[in-house]
């Protein structure tokens, strides 16, 4: 019986990966620096994995994506060996598209394959020596690539006909890279191909399963699936491969091929047993009991393993002094995992120890943070809870009558710039060291400023400016009863950019409103209406650890809950317009699709128990991309009246997914790119809405930025919003004012 560990966070303790590489970028790290720094870093990750489990991969460490250092690996794009070109392709000019990793918050870089004149390009291995030299210096790892299916899957710029014969070509690059590896004395290779548990196509399995037949030659693989089962399983059986890792965590179908077919006991079945997703402890009899039940369908060598990637965790829980302790006994982070994959062995090879004793003591939840009257009224919701009184036609109506907006009525999307000085004061009030009435002193300046702005601007819906907010979904679960907030729990949202998930242990309660100060008193300022600024129930499950000992939909339907109250005093404070945010919303959804019925279902209903505002309130939504097309029916379900999307860099995309569908309610196509330092002209804004009027009734299209302006800077987003009402008031003139409201 060996354990077998891999992700475990890059980040270090006290974050010297961001500090290092961030210090690189501004020139105080030196380069020797940078490196010793992290090769001391990445002694400390492997003594970790040593410490408690038998084997661990090698060459995990990135210097900001794993997704970018494969493409560098097989030449997809110049590069000398300066770091300086590495990090223009992560971040500078030549910066490649991120995106999200799978159903993850963690964005990855996207390849661009180069496809020219139909004809694919060929991949050639010139990067192989960082994993080389990482297996010199720790011959016992495994080196980690990612694997070429995933790897393509992932990546962009290729017709979808061409994926049989890319793969081909990137596989003789990977057999080339296995070889190497052999010779090198790699014992065997982890190849990381999550996207096996995706939605995988037949004719994809029959590809996968050719080159795989060809590569399992090269070297003794280990292959990862994670995230999900593989509904392919058993046509893996056959494979020359030397183990195949399952998520037996996310992935619970894995466990009814294993049940009815076996698994070869030529290979080793490496069980992904402790949560890289989530949080809780793990109940080591029941991964015990599990274990002994795949012995009986197999007689497979079994490894003990993680299920996913560690690196969706923090590293430690040891350092959350400041947690109730009844949650902190409860919690297991990365470093946990691994202690618990020791356990594990010792529960399986010696028996049930004091110390595992101790540990399953706290695998389950405790009662004291429960409130049955939530949970009750949770299960009494009906039909009723999920609908808005009045349907969306008589609404607009109302909501016109009292907003009175002009035809492209023009709003932004909630943030402005947070400056380092506020930064700093926040810090301080965290601290106790600037008094509470001084920090709220200051966040009513920026406000009086930012009003003033937008009245200066011509805006028509204004904001706040969400000043006294360091995140959307932090901020929310620091005044919600049920979650906590950890102190070091970071991890990577991408490149040295890191975010801390709450932890959503207990039933939601709303003791007291949590945002009715800042928006009624930016509405005192302002004959225009300020939009209230909420984030909806689903990216508040989705960006936290969420508890699993009741359902998902029952969580999200208690958040929606605290958030209708909310809703409902900020329109008792006489605020007109309320935006509720849903930036997890498609992401949050699962890998397969045979799973999303039931996921949107749940999903859906949430937001609307949440926005069940008054007919004359009109509720906005927010999603900050523009891949519309495959959900664009259960937007239209949320019965939102008006949604603000990313448009700049894709419109063809948006404008595609609306020629489809007829979509009625109003929705503003982003116009500026939060994302890029430029400032969009009144031409290329108006180009944006000119072409949406074509598929969507001009009376129904806003002109507002693709996203929140928290990370711009105030230089460039005053023109950049100058431009945009300039051009909203130019295409009034060229379109017409709207017909008047009509009368009742
Ligand atoms: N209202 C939020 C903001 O402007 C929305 C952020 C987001 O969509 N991620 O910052
Ligand atoms: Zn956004």
């Amino acid at each position: 019986m060996r354990t077998y560990a891999y992700g475990y966070p890059r980040l270090g303790r006290k974050r010297e990966y961001k500090q290092l590489i961030e210090g690189f970028w501004e020139g105080q790290v030196s380069e020797a620096a940078l490196r010793a720094g992290l090769e001391a870093l990445e002694a400390d990750r492997l003594a970790t994995y040593r410490r408690f489990v038998d084997h661990f991969p090698v060459g995990e460490l990135s210097l900001y994506d794993p997704m970018l250092d494969t493409a560098l690996m097989f030449g997809l794009y110049s590069k000398g060996g300066r770091l300086e070109e590495y990090f223009d392709l992560a971040r500078g000019g030549r910066a490649l598209e991120l995106t999200k990793w799978f159903n993850t918050n963690y964005h990855y870089l996207v390849p661009e394959i180069p496809f020219a004149d139909g004809r694919p390009p060929g991949f050639r291995l010139v990067g192989d020596r960082p994993l080389v030299e990482a297996l010199r210096r720790t011959p016992e790892g495994f080196p980690y690539v990612i694997g070429p299916y995933t790897f393509l899957r992932l990546s962009k710029g290729y017709p979808p006909e061409a994926f049989g014969d890319l793969l081909r070509a990137l596989a003789a690059a990977y057999a080339e890279l296995f070889r190497r590896l052999r010779a090198a004395g790699a014992a065997m290779v982890h190849v990381d191909e999550p996207a096996w548990a995706a939605d995988v196509p037949p004719e994809h399995v029959a590809l996968l399963r050719e080159v795989y037949a060809r590569l399992g030659r090269e070297a003794d693989l280990l292959v990862f699936t994670y995230y999900d089962s593989v509904d392919f399983l058993d046509q893996l059986y056959d494979l020359p491969l030397r183990g195949i890792g399952l998520d037996l965590c996310h992935g619970r179908e894995n466990l009814e091929v294993l049940q009815r077919a076996g698994f070869p006991a030529d290979k080793i079945l490496i069980a992904g047993l402790v949560d890289g997703r989530n949080v809780w402890k793990t109940d080591l009899r029941a991964a015990a009991r599990l274990v002994e039940a795949l012995r009986g369908w197999t007689s497979a060598e079994i490894w003990l393993s993680n299920a996913g990637p560690l690196y969706h965790l923090p590293v430690t829980a040891e350092a959350e002094a400041r947690l109730d302790p009844a949650l902190r006994e409860r919690i297991a982070f990365a470093t946990e995992r691994l202690q618990e994959l020791r356990l594990l062995k010792t529960l399986l090879t010696e028996g049930e120890t004091e110390e595992v004793r101790g540990w399953n003591t706290y695998a389950h939840p405790t009662d004291h943070w429960f409130y049955p009257e939530i949970q009750e009224r949770i299960r009494r919701l009906g039909p009723a809870d999920f609908a808005r009184e009045a349907p969306y036609a008589e609404r607009v109506r109302e909501q016109q009558a009292r907003l009175n907006l002009p035809l492209f009525p023009t709003t932004t999307i909630g943030s402005f710039p947070q400056t380092e000085d506020l930064r700093r004061a926040r810090a301080a009030f965290r601290a106790g060291r600037l008094p509470p009435a001084d920090y709220e002193a200051l966040i009513r300046e920026r406000i009086r400023y930012i009003i003033q702005v937008q009245e200066e601007l011509g805006l028509d819906v204004l904001v706040h400016g969400e000043f006294e907010r360091s995140d959307m979904v932090e901020f929310f679960a620091e005044r919600l009863e049920g979650f906590a907030i950890t102190q070091h729990g970071w991890i990577l949202s991408y490149g040295t950019r890191v975010y801390r998930p709450p932890i959503l242990y207990g039933d939601v309660r709303r003791p007291r409103p949590m945002t009715l100060k800042e928006i009624t008193y930016a509405q005192s300022l302002t004959a225009k209406p300020v939009k209230g600024m909420l984030t909806g129930p689903v990216t508040m499950l989705a960006w936290s650890y969420v508890r699993e000992d009741i359902p998902v939909h029952e969580v999200a339907f208690q958040i929606a809950l605290a958030i209708q109250e909310e809703v409902r005093d900020l329109e008792a404070a006489g605020i007109r317009v309320i935006q509720i945010d849903e930036p997890a919303f498609r992401e949050r959804a699962p890998l397969k699709r045979r799973r999303w019925p039931d996921y949107f279902d749940w999903a859906v209903k949430a937001f609307r128990l949440a926005s069940r505002a008054h007919p004359a309130t009109q509720i906005h939504t927010h999603m900050c991309y523009s891949e519309f097309n495959e959900i664009i029916a259960f937007i239209d379900a949320l019965d939102a009246d008006v949604i603000s999307i990313e448009a700049t860099r894709s419109r063809g995309e948006v404008i595609a997914a609306f020629e489809r569908y007829r979509y009625e309610r109003q929705i503003g196509p982003g116009v500026y790119d939060v994302h890029s330092p430029s400032v969009p002209s009144p031409e290329s804004i108006e180009a944006i809405i000119e072409r949406a009027i074509r598929v969507i009734p001009k009376e129904n299209i806003w002109v507002n930025p693709d996203c929140g302006l928290k990370t711009r800077r105030w230089e460039e987003v005053l023109p950049a919003l100058r431009n945009m009402v300039a051009a909203a008031r130019r295409l009034r003139q060229r379109h017409g004012t709207p017909a008047p409201a009509p009368q009742r």
